[in-house]
C-alpha cells in the first residue's frame, strides 16, 4: 500500500535485491582495479558550483539545465555533483599531489543529473569512476581500456562493444570544429532545436545527439579523425596499437564526442543494444587540460565512469543471500536459551534468524519463507539435555547434536 510520501522523480529506492547486484558489480570492480594498483577514493557529494561551471563547460546539457544548484544559508553556491571528474581534480589539486607521481583513483557513489526520467536514466544515480592522474600516454590510454575490458568481462558483459574515437587537441581541433559548424548551418533547418542550438556553442555534442532525424543529417558530417594534428595521430595510432597487442576489439567510432567540454584525444564509450537510447554503460576519455583549467599544472589525465544502474540492469541476477539457520523456539522457557544459541552461531560466523517462539507451524513458516538452509529446533527436554535438533530444510531429515558441533556438521 503506497504512503503518503512519494520520492523525488527520478530517485529511486535501493532496496535489498537491487542493492545485492549492486554489490556484486562493486565487489568485482574493487577486486580488478585493485589489479591495476588502483585506489579508493571518498569525495564529497556537495561541490561549489562554479567548480563544475569552469570544468565541464557552459554549454554543455549538464551545467546549462541538469545541475541540482542552490545557494545556502551562508550565500554559498553549491551544486549536488551531476559527476566525479571535477571533484577529483579539486582533491588532487587541494592535496598537492601534483609533484607526487601517478596517482589512480577509484570511487563509488551517487551524481545527480535533473534530466527527463527515463529507464536507465535517472536524476539520482551511482557511478564507479576510475580518474588516472599524470597518466601519459598512450600506455595509460591503453590500459585504463584493459582494466575497463577486464571489469566488464569479470562481469560477464561480453556482448559489450568498445568504441573509440579519438578528440584531437586544442591545436587541431579549431580547424575541425570550423568546418563541422559550416557543415550544421548548412543544414540547420533539418536539425533538431537542441542541435540547432548546439551548432554555435557546442558543436561536437550534435554528433552524438540521438534523435534519428539529426543522424540522418550528419552521415556525411565531416569526421576529426581525418583532421587530428600529427602528434595526436601518432598518439591514437599507439592507442590503437596497444590495443591489438591486448586483444580487446574495438570499433572507430566518430559519433564518440563525450558531452564534457574537457575531453581531448582518446574518448571511448562501452555499449550494448540491450538498454534502448542509454545503451551506454561505461564512458570516457583523456583530459589533458582539465587539472590546468582548475589552477593546477600541465597534467596528463584520464578516466572513466560507468552507471551502475545500467550495469545492473545487464548482470545475471543475483540473488539474495539466504540464511543458514532459522532458529526455531518451541516453549516460552525456550525462549532465552534459543536466542543465545542464535547468538552463538552468528560469533561462528552463520547467518542466523530466530523465528521469534509461539506455534511450530508458525515459525517453520517464517523459516521457509527466509530461505534457510536449515531450522534448527529447540525443545524444553532438548534444552535440559544442552541438545538442538537440525532440520534440513530440504530433505526433511533430523538429527540431534550438541550445539557446538553445529558449525563444522554445516561444512561436511
Ligand atoms: P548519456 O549520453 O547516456 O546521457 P553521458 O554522456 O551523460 O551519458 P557520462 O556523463 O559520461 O554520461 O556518465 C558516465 C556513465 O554514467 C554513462 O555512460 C551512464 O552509464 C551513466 N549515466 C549518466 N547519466 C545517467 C543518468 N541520468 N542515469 C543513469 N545513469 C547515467
Ligand atoms: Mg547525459
Amino acid at each position: 500500500m503506497a504512503g503518503t510520501f512519494q520520492s523525488i522523480r527520478g530517485i529511486h529506492d535501493g532496496l535489498p535485491a537491487e542493492v545485492a547486484r549492486w554489490r556484486h558489480i562493486e565487489q568485482i570492480a574493487r577486486t580488478t582495479f585493485a589489479r591495476y594498483a588502483v585506489h579508493e577514493v571518498r569525495l564529497p557529494v556537495l561541490e561549489p558550483t562554479e567548480l563544475f561551471v569552469r570544468s565541464i563547460g557552459a554549454a554543455t546539457d549538464i551545467v546549462s539545465k541538469e545541475m541540482y544548484a542552490f545557494v545556502d544559508q551562508g550565500n554559498d553556491h553549491i551544486c549536488l555533483r551531476p559527476e566525479g571528474t571535477a571533484g577529483a581534480v579539486r582533491a588532487y589539486l587541494q592535496a598537492g599531489l601534483t609533484r607526487a607521481g601517478m596517482q589512480r583513483w577509484y570511487y563509488c557513489g551517487p551524481m545527480f543529473r535533473r534530466e527527463r526520467p527515463q529507464k536507465g536514466r535517472l536524476r539520482q544515480f551511482q557511478q564507479i569512476g576510475v580518474e588516472w592522474f599524470a597518466a601519459p600516454g598512450p600506455v595509460s590510454d591503453v590500459e585504463i581500456l584493459a582494466m575497463a575490458h577486464a571489469f566488464l568481462q569479470a562481469l560477464e558483459l561480453s556482448d559489450l562493444r568498445l568504441e573509440l574515437n579519438s578528440l584531437g587537441c586544442t591545436r587541431c581541433r579549431p580547424a575541425y570544429r570550423a568546418q563541422l559548424v559550416e557543415f550544421l548551418r548548412q543544414r540547420a533547418e533539418a536539425l533538431c532545436r537542441t542541435c540547432h542550438e548546439r551548432t554555435e556553442k557546442n558543436p561536437m555534442r550534435v554528433l552524438d545527439c540521438k534523435e534519428p532525424g539529426c543522424q540522418q543529417q550528419l552521415q556525411d558530417a565531416p569526421e576529426i579523425i581525418d583532421h587530428l594534428c600529427s602528434d595526436c595521430a601518432t598518439h591514437f595510432q599507439q592507442v590503437r596499437t596497444g590495443l591489438d597487442a591486448l586483444d580487446i576489439a574495438y570499433h572507430l567510432n566518430p559519433r564518440i564526442v563525450r558531452g564534457l567540454d574537457y575531453y581531448n584525444r582518446t574518448a571511448f564509450e562501452f555499449v550494448t543494444d540491450r538498454l534502448g537510447a542509454q545503451g551506454t554503460v561505461l564512458a570516457g576519455g583523456r583530459y589533458d587540460g582539465l587539472v590546468r583549467e582548475l589552477g593546477g599544472p600541465d597534467t596528463p589525465a584520464i578516466g572513466f565512469a560507468a552507471g551502475l544502474e545500467r550495469l545492473a540492469m545487464l548482470v545475471r541476477e543475483s540473488s539474495l543471500p539466504t540464511p543458514d539457520v532459522a532458529v526455531v523456539a518451541l516453549g516460552q522457557e525456550t525462549l532465552a536459551w534459543s536466542m543465545r544459541q542464535a547468538e552463538y552461531l552468528r560469533g561462528q560466523g552463520l547467518a542466523v534468524v530466530h523465528c521469534g517462539g509461539g506455534g511450530a507451524k508458525r515459525q517453520f513458516k517464517i523459516a521457509d519463507r527466509e530461505g534457510a538452509r536449515y531450522a534448527l529446533i529447540i525443545g524444553a527436554d532438548e534444552m535440559r539435555q544442552q541438545l538442538v535438533t537440525l532440520r534440513d530444510m530440504r530433505s526433511g531429515e533430523q538429527r540431534a547434536m550438541r550445539i557446538e558441533e553445529l558449525p563444522a556438521s554445516l561444512t561436511t
